[in-house]
C-alpha cells in the first residue's frame, strides 16, 4: 500500500490543513507510485515559520560545538543508510545509482564539514586604537532562514543550505522540489533522529507559490536561500528583499567548454561528454556549448557523436550510463529545444528523439543530442535547456572563443580544454563566470570552495558552501571592550 507522509513542523509529523496530498512517481516507470506528500496551505506555512521562529533563541544560545555534534550525527546517520538513501534518490529523481550514491556521501560529508565549523565558529581580533581595551567581532546567526530546493540535487542542495544554516545557529523552513519530496523527508528523518529539538528544522511540502509565497514574505523569516529557475528565482528576489531579507540565489546558466588546438582530443571529448550527458544534462553547471577550433572542430564532432551514441539509456536503478528526464514536462521542454534547433538552421546529427520501447514508455527517456552548425545567436546556443542536449559552435580563435563564452544572459561555469598556458590563464582571467576550470569539465565542485555565479546566473549577493556559506547566514556584531 502507498503511504502517505506528513509535513514535519515543531517537532511532529503532521497532515496539512487542507486535507490534500499530491503523489509522487518515479520518473523511470510513471506506474511506480512513491508516496503521497502534503499540498499544504499557505497557514502551514505561516505554522512552519511560527515554529522556527519560537525555537530561534534556544538554538543560537546553544554552544556550537553541541550544534556540531547534532550535524556529526546526522552524518553518521546518512552513512549508515547510504545504500538505501541512493536507492530512494534514484527511484525518485531518476539519476543512475552511480550518480545517486555520489549525491548522498556528498550529503553525508557536507554534514561532517558544518559539523566541524560549527566547532570552529568565531570572529577576527583586532588591534584596538586605545590602550586597555579589546576590540573583536563576534558571528551572530540571523534567525530563521528560509530554503527554496530544486529536484535535480533533491539531498545535496538541501543539505549545502541547513547545514551551514544550522551550524551558525539559524533555525529553518524548508520546501523541497514538489517532484522529490521523498529524499528530503528522509533528510528531515536523519536530523530529528540526530537530536535536533523541535521547531529548528520544518519541512513542509506543497506548492511554490503558496508555501514558497510565505516563506520569501513572512516578517519573521531573516534570509531566503533559493536555487530554480531564473524565472522563479526573480520573483523570490522582488518578494524577498521587499522587507530586507537577506537573499541568495542560484539559477540557470549555458555553460562553455572551450577546445583549442592543442588540446588532447581524447581528453577534450572525455571532459565535453562528461559535463552534457552526465546527470541528463540536468545540472546547472551542465556542458550546454561546445566552442570548438575550426581546425580540430570535424574531427571534435565525429568523436562526441560517436561518444553519445554509445550511451546506454534506462531506469536509474538499473545503473545505466543515464537515468530518465525527471519528469514528463522537462523532457517535452528537452524535445522542444531539440525541435527549435532543427528550425533555427542547426544541424542535428544525433539524438534529441524520445527514448522508448523495452519496457521504457512509461518513463521520460530522451536519446542525447549534439548540434553543430550552430551559430551565438541562436536560441538553443543562449537559453538553459537542462537536457542532454550539446551545442558545437565554431570558433576561429581564443579571443572568439571569450567573446561567445561570455555573449550570454548567464554566468555560471566554464572550462577550457587546452595545453597552452597563456591561453588557459587568459580564459580564467576573461571568462565572465563564477567558476572558471582549466582541463576539467564544468561539472562538479567540492563542498569547501565558494560556488556562485555571476549576470542572470546568481543573486551575486553571497555564495554558498564553505566559508562563504557562513558568512551568509550570520552577521558580525563589532565588540569594543574597554577596562
Ligand atoms: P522552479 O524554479 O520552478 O522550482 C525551484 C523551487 O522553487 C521548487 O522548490 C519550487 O517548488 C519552488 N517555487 C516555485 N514557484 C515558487 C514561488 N513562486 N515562490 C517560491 N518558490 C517557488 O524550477 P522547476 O523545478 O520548475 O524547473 C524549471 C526549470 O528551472 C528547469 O528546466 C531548469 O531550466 C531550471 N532549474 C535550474 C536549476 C539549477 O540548479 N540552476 C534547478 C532546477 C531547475 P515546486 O517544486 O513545488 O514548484
Amino acid at each position: 500500500m502507498t503511504q502517505t507522509y506528513g509535513n514535519y513542523i515543531d517537532g511532529e509529523w503532521s497532515e496539512a490543513t487542507t486535507g490534500e496530498t499530491f503523489e509522487n512517481r518515479s520518473p523511470s516507470n510513471t506506474d511506480e507510485l512513491i508516496g503521497r506528500y502534503q499540498r499544504s496551505s499557505e497557514e502551514d506555512a505561516v505554522a512552519a515559520v511560527e515554529a522556527a521562529a519560537a525555537a530561534a533563541d534556544e538554538w543560537a544560545d546553544m554552544p556550537a560545538p553541541e550544534r556540531g555534534r547534532i550535524l556529526e550525527r546526522t552524518s553518521r546517520l546518512l552513512a549508515d543508510r547510504k545504500d538505501e538513501l541512493t536507492e530512494t534518490l534514484s527511484r525518485e529523481e531518476g539519476k543512475t545509482l552511480d550518480e545517486a550514491s555520489g549525491e548522498v556521501q556528498r550529503a553525508v560529508d557536507i554534514f561532517q564539514y558544518y559539523a566541524a565549523k560549527a566547532r570552529d565558529l568565531g570572529g577576527t581580533v583586532k588591534s584596538p586604537s586605545s590602550p586597555d581595551q579589546n576590540l573583536y567581532t563576534v558571528k551572530e546567526p540571523l534567525g530563521v532562514a528560509a530554503l527554496i530546493t530544486p529536484w535535480n540535487y533533491p539531498i545535496a542542495i538541501p543539505a549545502w543550505k541547513i547545514a551551514p544554516a544550522l551550524a551558525t545557529g539559524n533555525t529553518v523552513v524548508f520546501k523541497p522540489a514538489s517532484l522529490t519530496p521523498e529524499i528530503a523527508r528522509n533528510l528531515v528523518e536523519c536530523l530529528n533522529e540526530a537530536g535536533l529539538p523541535d521547531g529548528v528544522l520544518n519541512y513542509v511540502t506543497g506548492s511554490g507559490s503558496e508555501v514558497g509565497g510565505v516563506f520569501t514574505t513572512h516578517e519573521d523569516v531573516d534570509a531566503v536561500s533559493f536555487t530554480g529557475s531564473a524565472k522563479v528565482g526573480d520573483h523570490v528576489y522582488q518578494s524577498a528583499t521587499g522587507d530586507q531579507k537577506r537573499v541568495q540565489l542560484e539559477m540557470g546558466s549555458k555553460n562553455p567548454a572551450v577546445v583549442m588546438p592543442s588540446a588532447d582530443l581524447d581528453e577534450a571529448v572525455d571532459i565535453v561528454a562528461a559535463g552534457a550527458f552526465g546527470v541528463t544534462g540536468q545540472a546547472c553547471t551542465a556542458t550546454s556549448r561546445a566552442l570548438v577550433h575550426e581546425s580540430v572542430y570535424d574531427e571534435f564532432v565525429d568523436r562526441i557523436v560517436d561518444r553519445a551514441e554509445e550511451i546506454e539509456i534506462g531506469p536509474g536503478m538499473e545503473n545505466p550510463d543515464m537515468g530518465p528526464h525527471a519528469s514528463r514536462d522537462e523532457l517535452e521542454s528537452t524535445l522542444e529545444y531539440v525541435s527549435l534547433g532543427s528550425d533555427e538552421g542547426a544541424t542535428l546529427l544525433t539524438g534529441g528523439e524520445r527514448f522508448s520501447g523495452d519496457g521504457l514508455d512509461d518513463g521520460h527517456y530522451v536519446e542525447p543530442a549534439v548540434f553543430a552548425d550552430v551559430e551565438p545567436e541562436m536560441r538553443i546556443a543562449r537559453e538553459e535547456i537542462f537536457g542532454p542536449v550539446l551545442s558545437v559552435i565554431p570558433i576561429s580563435s581564443l579571443d572568439d572563443a571569450i567573446e561567445v563564452a561570455n555573449d550570454v544572459d548567464f554566468g555560471l561555469s566554464a572550462s577550457i580544454v587546452t595545453d597552452d598556458l597563456r591561453e588557459a590563464n587568459r580564459f580564467v582571467e576573461e571568462a565572465e563566470v563564477g567558476v572558471a576550470k582549466v582541463n576539467e569539465k564544468t561539472t562538479g565542485l567540492e563542498l569547501h570552495v565558494p560556488f556562485g555565479g555571476v549576470k542572470g546566473s546568481s543573486s551575486e549577493t553571497f555564495r554558498e558552501q564553505g566559508d562563504a556559506a557562513i558568512d551568509f547566514y550570520t552577521l558580525p556584531k563589532t565588540v569594543y571592550m574597554s577596562y
